[in-house]
């Protein structure tokens, strides 16, 4: 399998960047943990078939539904939530096709509802409600009551990103390139994918819930198991008539919107993230696109991929928005890692990487984190969308030198040479299966990929720094 490949190629990076120092070992500890499902690579017996009843599903408050009698199609509030500064909000909403949309002046202009007010504008502005038959009341009830099971006093996985998501899948849905590609019940299904992804998060990894034996972990049998709960809380709150936004779809459509959710949600434990990338590489290598440009897909299978790596991509586009934004979202969600890492001092149990506020370093973890999961990503997206995403690729390379130039530099050690030379690398699939040696294009070096060079050669101002990865050479700026 090619994401095994790649799993090996990014070991072996992460292996080099964590002889670096100590703060790069925890970058690269954080990486492996995170994002390599080690799981499958060591145990292959199969786990205990789950035959447990769900009569109860953990985390789901008694459903007595305090939005559904408060909101009749009369009384709704202009802009789906109550605000007491209506015009702001209005004009804060008038950027939600935009990727630099802010979510954060919408929370506060929406009495923190920030999910609730942005999936009514979705809603909106698609024309869903109308398509899908779905009352008003029923959707606001829905909405507010899925918002009130993301937990608010949870650093980062709260109904803000929940609405971050959202609104990102929504941007990336209208891009050119996707233009009339998608059914109207597949954006149905990635944004409501979106909008329950990490529905009653509590602030806690997998592994966290795993090593703690944590009820969760034992009804999901430790496979993904925050988001195998998600999907639960996010369906068990349709069942209450009042709430369910989907009773007038026939039930073929429910079954395949079901069928859609499930894989998406599913792709959102970051255990998956190789794959995933792997896959899209081998999209992009073949793509088709028609004479104006839109991706040409063939039906189902191609389809639920595209949009299981768009609910991916939006889950970790944090640093391809604004600067000022971005750094909000790194402040929450190292919070919420220092959260937890003082859950585990506290239970004597090893502290997970980046969550030890003691030595973790905040700086080295975004350069880490944008150079090996983001920016690969987003490159392939990018060129399956091109070249509609190039602005948040500038953006998220901007923010990347903004995080590197605010490494705190310690006067004895030499400043880590790693992270200065930004150890950009790119995956390619003909160049893994073909067997040649490749050097590839860096966006600031002078390489053209395809360019055959030694070991050590150097080339535009480019140096190769060593060969790495079977076949694939790693270039490094001077
Ligand atoms: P989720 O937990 O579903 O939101 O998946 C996103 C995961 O990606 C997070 O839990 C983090 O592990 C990682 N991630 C996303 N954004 C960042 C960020 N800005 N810095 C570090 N890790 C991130
Ligand atoms: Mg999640
Ligand atoms: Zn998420």
């Amino acid at each position: 399998m090619a994401s095994n490949k790649f799993k090996r190629m990014l070991n072996r990076e992460l292996s080099h960047l964590s002889e670096t120092s100590r703060s790069g070992n925890q970058v690269s500890e954080y990486i492996s943990s995170t994002f390599l499902d080690k799981q499958h690579e060591v145990d292959l017996t199969p786990s205990p078939l789950k035959e447990q009843p769900m009569s109860l599903i953990l985390g789901v408050r008694k459903l007595g539904l305090p939005h559904s009698s408060s909101l009749s199609s009369a009384s709704l509030p202009r802009l789906g939530v109550p605000s007491p500064r209506e015009d702001e909000l209005a004009q804060e909403l008038d950027d939600l096709n935009k990727w630099s949309f802010n979510i954060f002046r919408v929370a506060e202009m929406s009495i923190n509802r920030p999910l609730s007010c942005v999936m009514y504008a979705i809603f909106q502005e698609r024309q869903l409600l109308k398509t899908f038959r779905i009352p008003v009341d029923t959707f606001m009830t829905y909405v507010m009551t899925l918002e009130d099971h993301y937990h608010g006093n949870v650093a980062y996985h709260n109904s803000l990103h929940a609405a971050d998501v959202t609104q990102s899948v929504h941007v990336l849905l209208s891009s050119p390139a996707l233009h009339g590609v998608f059914t109207d019940l597949e954006i149905l299904a990635a944004l409501f994918a979106a909008a329950i992804h990490d529905v009653d998060h509590p602030g806690v990894s997998n592994q966290f819930l795993i090593n703690t034996n944590s009820e969760l972990a034992l009804m999901y049998n430790d496979s993904s198991v925050l988001e195998n709960h998600h999907l639960a809380v996010g369906f068990k709150l349709l069942q209450e008539p009042s709430c369910d936004i989907f009773q007038n779809l026939p039930k073929k459509q429910r079954q395949s919107l079901r069928k859609l959710i499930i894989d998406m949600v599913l792709a959102t434990d970051m255990s998956k993230h190789m794959t995933l990338l792997a896959d899209l590489k081998t999209m992009v290598e073949t793509k088709k696109v028609t004479s104006s440009g839109v991706l040409l897909l063939d039906q189902y299978t191609e389809h639920i991929q595209v949009l299981r790596n768009m609910v991916h991509c939006a889950d970790l586009s944090n640093p391809t928005k604004p600067l000022a934004i971005y750094r909000l979202w790194t402040e929450r969600i190292m919070e919420e890692f220092f959260r937890q890492g003082d859950k585990e001092r506290e239970q004597g149990i090893e502290i997970s990487p980046m969550c030890d506020k003691h030595t973790a370093s905040v700086e080295k973890s975004q350069v880490g984190f944008i150079d090996y999961i983001a920016h690969p990503l987003w490159e392939t997206w990018a060129d399956l969308v091109h070249p509609d995403a190039q602005e948040l690729l500038d953006t998220l390379e901007d923010n990347r030198e903004w995080y590197l130039s605010t490494v705190p530099q310690s006067p004895s050690p030499p400043p880590d040479r790693h992270l200065q030379h930004r150890p950009r690398f790119q995956f390619s699939m003909e160049d893994l299966e073909n067997g040649h040696s490749h050097a590839y294009h860096n966006q600031n070096g002078g390489l053209r990929r395809g360019e055959e060079v030694e070991e050590g050669e150097e080339a535009g101002g480019t140096k190769i720094r060593r060969t790495t990865m079977e076949n694939v050479i790693v270039v490094e700026r001077r």
